[in-house]
């Protein structure tokens, strides 16, 4: 933990760069993100198995932390391999001595590829941050504040979102807004909230929220629960009327492969008689 202490002092000096969290969080589409104080990143307890799902590792948790200043245009030495190996054998003090000293195995790695590493670093430290009390206070700021949106459905009253994840792995489903009220997933409102890492917020986000805000319950519970039932000239449609209450089972979309067959024969041809 010293070296990190030293290695700010020196870029400090420079005194003109920007923080890394504070300039990322801070970006156009990046509205959703609370930023986690370096104390977190920088116990090696809430890292653990990180190093193995983002490459260049060391020089991501650098760039974050602001411990390596480097210009736009210039590459930077890559020691990953090396301190990841050390990392993984030797545990906190491997990766000391990974940064701290050279190695034979250099390589050079470009700044957009070290960037985008820190990223997806970032990301996956910020679904582990938001699931503690401090995360969880400053995502229910957010959440007060309507920074994730409201449900577009009209009996939820404006009801606040919540980010959630489809998955805990990068790269297999875009973040997706969760509503208390009405229990739904929907798509973010703004086309710059679409295509961000679903696994940056998590799959457990709005649970942990939801059981760790208990006045919330209450609240959601006094919202109007009510369901939108389609009626003709002021009468209750029939339920064996195609377009009456049984139209719930109308949203439902076929499981199995055999369902699917028959939905697709119902929707595109007409069926045979015989
Ligand atoms: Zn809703």
């Amino acid at each position: 933990m010293s070296e990190y202490v030293e290695d700010n002092s020196h870029s400090d000096d420079s005194g003109t760069y920007d923080e890394w969290i504070p300039s990322f969080c801070s970006r156009f589409g990046h509205e959703y993100f609370c930023q986690v104080p370096t104390d977190f990143i920088e116990d090696d307890f809430n890292m653990t198995s990180l190093s193995q799902e983002v490459p260049h590792y060391r020089k991501a948790l650098d760039l974050i932390l602001d411990l390596e200043v480097v210009s736009d245009d210039e590459d930077v030495e890559d020691k990953d391999e090396s301190a990841d190996a050390n990392g993984n054998g030797n545990g906190n003090n491997g990766n000391g001595a990974g940064t701290g000293t050279g190695s034979s195995n250099k390589t050079m790695v470009n700044r957009n590829i070290i960037g985008h590493a820190a990223e997806q670093l970032y990301g996956l430290i910020h679904a582990r941050y938001i699931l503690t009390k401090p995360g969880l206070q400053a995502m229910a700021e957010k959440f007060d504040h309507k920074d994730f949106g409201i449900c577009p459905r009209y009996f939820c009253h404006g009801m606040q979102l919540l980010p959630c994840g489809l998955s805990d792995s990068i790269g297999k489903h875009a973040v997706r807004l969760y509503c208390p009220s009405c229990q739904d997933l929907y798509l973010p409102q703004s086309s710059r909230h679409l295509c961000l890492e679903g696994a940056y917020w998590g799959t457990s986000f709005p649970g942990v929220f939801l059981k760790h805000f208990k006045e919330l319950e209450e609240y959601v519970e006094r919202k109007n629960k009510e369901t939108y039932d389609l009626k003709v000239f002021g009468f209750k449609i029939n339920d064996q009327a195609v377009s009456g209450p049984r139209m719930k089972w109308l949203r439902q979309y076929p499981v199995t492969e055999e369902d699917w067959e028959e939905f697709n024969k119902c929707e595109f041809e007409m069926p045979s008689i015989e």
